[in-house]
């Protein structure tokens, strides 16, 4: 057993409790709560005092892309699997780091690096991953510019996106994710701002396509999540059964209603269409026309959700391998601040990042993002408090120790990454 004193506890959910007690054994949570309540130590236990404690951070929507300067549909297929998982590898680390021991990956390479992880190769958070990200031929997960056959091909054996039309074509895609290993299933119902000539107002995939993914899925116990900006595309997730919605660009009223009706969660994703706007110069053309247009909206819409009661879940759509971007990983904690500026009061904002993500994740959730007893012990330890400034949760050398599943991966003592050379 391994006890975390600490000044503040926060749970993830519920309200913090002063002079609190995390007691850990093994990968497992024993007890969280009030010192005056916690069991007796017995003598051999160690422990330590702390200022902050709370659960490790989720990063509810991540790409392990390996890229490392332009962002485009055609760098995701033109830049070697190889090369991007290698990236990847220290990106993982970057992010344990920064505090977060759980991220769900929606298209990219962690599908592999989870099994690398998760064996105790590599450091890294556990990864709850997609596989390839799907969506119709000319949609969000096709890279325009390049010849057809290379993008469509269904013997390429690397690549992060997938191609699929009708009903069949998509009940192999999600099959194929589920032979990787996949924990859920991204679909975009919707075109998106960084492949080329697709509409973000357009709904991608019909009816018929959808529900095949959705119930595919479901017998397999995964949700989909819908990458989605136009209202069209977001209705279409929510009539097929996606469990979150992804940007949720133009939600208003209405759909807010919908989605509260149905459960749904939003992860807005706020962090990259703010990283975007400070960085234009990482977009080709098409797309910054794109991002001008739905940047004022989206702000909006989370605005509505949150005043509507949506239940919202932090994610970034970070995937960048540098130290210098706003794009890069180990950023993560920059969601925190913008759902504050939505109207989350800081506590609810740890929540969304805390005790609700794995709710995005369905069935498949593991018990992850409380400090409670029987949690998983993934665990932070922080030097000030995120209740009076959420930036704290931006800067990892706040977060001072971070255990998971119940081992210590990172200590104050612990030396910083390498920067890494621009570009
Ligand atoms: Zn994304």
């Amino acid at each position: 057993m391994f006890r975390i004193h600490a000044k503040l506890l926060i749970p993830g959910h519920g309200q913090p409790v002063p002079d609190g007690v995390v007691v850990l054994d093994g990968d497992r949570i024993h007890y969280a709560g009030a010192q005056a309540a916690a069991p007796v130590a017995d003598e051999a236990e160690e422990s330590v005092r702390v200022p902050v404690v709370m659960p490790g951070m989720w990063d509810c929507h991540t790409h392990f892309a390996g890229l490392r300067d332009g962002v485009s549909t055609e760098r995701l297929v033109l830049t070697g699997a190889e090369v991007a998982i290698a990236r990847s590898v220290r990106d993982a680390e970057v992010a344990l780091r920064a505090g977060f021991t759980s991220v769900r990956e929606l298209g990219g390479y962690g599908i592999y690096l989870a099994r690398a992880i998760d064996e105790g190769t590599l450091p890294g958070p556990s990864i709850y991953a997609a596989g390839r990200l799907i969506g119709p031929t000319g949609g969000h997960s096709d890279a325009h510019s390049l010849p057809y056959a290379w993008v469509a091909d269904p013997r390429r054996t690397q690549g992060m996106l997938q191609i699929a039309d009708g009903v069949d074509e998509c009940l192999r895609a999600v099959r194929l994710q589920l032979r990787l290993g996949a924990r859920v299933i991204k679909v975009c119902t919707s075109g998106g701002v960084i492949s080329e000539v697709d509409h973000p107002g357009h709904q991608q995939f019909s009816t018929d396509e959808l529900r095949a993914i959705v119930e595919e899925a479901a017998r397999a116990e995964r949700v989909v999540a819908a990458h989605c900006h136009g209202r069209a595309g977001i209705l279409a997730a929510l009539e097929a059964g996606c469990r979150t919605i992804e940007h949720g660009t133009e939600i208003d009223a209405d759909i807010a209603a919908a989605m509260r009706e149905s459960g749904a969660i939003l992860v807005p994703t706020r962090t990259v269409y703010e990283g975007f706007l400070a960085r234009k110069d990482m977009l080709p053309p098409a797309a910054v026309r794109k991002l001008e247009e739905v940047a004022d909206r989206h702000r909006a819409a989370l605005v509505t959700a949150h005043e509507a009661g949506v239940r919202i879940a932090a994610g970034t759509d970070l995937g960048v391998c540098a130290s210098d971007s706003p794009l890069a990983w180990g950023r993560h904690g920059a969601e925190f601040a913008h759902l504050v500026a939505a109207g989350l009061d800081p506590l609810a904002a740890i929540e969304a990042g805390t005790a609700t993500a794995p709710l995005t994740l369905g069935p498949q959730a593991p018990r992850s993002g409380r400090l409670a007893a029987g949690y998983d012990a993934d665990v932070l330890a922080l030097s000030a408090n995120p209740l009076d400034d959420i930036g704290v949760l931006a800067r990892p050398e706040a977060i001072t120790h971070v255990w998971k599943g119940g081992a210590l991966v990172k200590t104050p003592a612990a030396q910083d990454l390498p920067e890494l050379a621009k570009g």
